[in-house]
């Protein structure tokens, strides 16, 4: 399937016919079957499907974190599959966030060592600061804390000021809000949201019917296929 064929400038995050085959033993899976999709820059788009359709089988190849088998996957104009790990973890550091449901903090470094950390994964200058980061996720005050000290709306806030420590042109995120309340669901998707208004290309792989009605286009996952089930018009304006 193709969600959106063709290829535009636009286009920061882009996947072509991505396959991924998983042997043990004698069972072979075939975890995605041609999957294709474009993101642009500003776009918001939705990754739904039971489970066992793939979706972690693909937002860890558009991330770089797993190798497709076959087809290819490009960020931000950069090819990152089909090279070595390092290569794809550095080519990941500066242009990709990741957002993963197992947050991506480490537990004995505060909030902001945290970030600091994946800041010096990149060189150069940061193009943004710690403490600036944590003012623009609302959690301004807790840079000094442990991640276990942080409740889940904070603990969500300070993954995603992670995965946003440099300015990443694509940002990935599974089940962002998958143990969120109602509020923080809120506060999270709209700190998405304004990431892409603000330039980046957002994929959310998830559940929640919350994420579907903000995101531009939602693409839908079914035994490794995708299907784009429509754009729409306008997205939800979120509170
Ligand atoms: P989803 O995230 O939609 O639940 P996954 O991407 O986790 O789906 O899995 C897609 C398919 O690939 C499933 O059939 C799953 O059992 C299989 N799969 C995922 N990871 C592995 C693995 N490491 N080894 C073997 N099979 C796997």
């Amino acid at each position: 399937m193709t969600a959106a064929p063709s290829r535009n400038e636009d286009d920061v995050l882009s996947a072509r016919d991505l396959y991924r085959f998983y042997r043990a033993g004698e069972e072979e899976t075939l975890a995605l079957r041609g999957v294709s999709l474009q993101v642009r820059r500003g776009e918001t788009v939705a990754v739904v499907g039971p489970s066992g359709a793939g979706k972690s089988t693909l937002l860890a190849c558009l991330a770089g974190l797993d190798e497709p088998s076959g087809g290819e996957v490009r960020v931000d104009g950069v090819r990152i599959s089909h090279r070595p790990e390092t290569e794809r973890a550095r080519l990941r550091a500066r242009h990709v966030g990741v957002l993963l449901q197992t947050r991506n903090l480490l537990p004995h470094l505060s909030v902001r060592n945290n970030i600091r950390l994946a800041q010096r994964a990149v060189r150069g200058r940061p193009a943004v600061t710690a403490e600036a980061l944590l003012e623009q996720v609302g959690i301004g005050h807790r840079g000094r804390a442990l991640p276990r000290q942080l409740s889940g709306g904070e603990l969500a806030r300070a993954g995603l000021a992670v995965a946003l420590a440099n300015s990443p042109a694509v940002l990935l995120a599974d089940e962002p809000t998958g143990e969120l309340d109602g509020e923080s669901e809120q506060l999270v998707l709209r700190l998405l949201r304004d990431r892409a208004l603000d330039g980046s290309a957002v994929l959310i792989v998830t559940h929640s019917a919350e994420a579907v009605r903000v995101a531009d286009r939602v693409v839908a996952l079914s035994d490794g296929r995708a299907q784009e089930t429509g754009r729409k018009e306008t997205s939800h304006v979120l509170r």
